[in-house]
């Protein structure tokens, strides 16, 4: 199984009532793992919360909720042999314009220098 990158929510986006997501962060800093992968070209992680906000506006459980995703995020990344980099909105306003992507985004330590 080749994926292609992932593909990141927050809970306000309208279609959580429809597949679930692959993992859900919640809001106190709980990753929630589905047994098994529900798309076959991308991993799909849900942030609780409204995320469309620059970074400075979050708050501090917020912000611990994407430095968990960005960890979880580069160990998928090594799992299953993904580029960490490969982050993708699900739609225009889910997770939204103002999402932090950078937040999200841990080089790897022996780049970038
Ligand atoms: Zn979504």
């Amino acid at each position: 199984m080749t994926f292609e990158g992932f593909i990141i929510h927050h809970s306000s986006c309208t279609s959580i009532n429809g597949v679930g997501y692959d993992f859900w962060i919640s809001a106190d800093g709980f990753i929630t793992s589905a047994p098994l992968l529900t798309d076959p070209s991308h991993i799909h992680i849900c942030l609780e919360g409204n995320f469309n906000r620059s970074y400075d506006l979050l708050g501090a459980a917020e912000k611990q909720q994407l430095f968990i995703a960005s960890k979880l995020i580069m160990e998928l990344s090594r799992q299953y042999d993904i580029s960490p980099l490969f982050l993708y909105p699900h739609t225009n306003t889910c997770p939204g314009k103002e999402f932090p992507w950078n937040e999200l985004v841990i080089y790897p330590s022996h780049g970038y220098h």
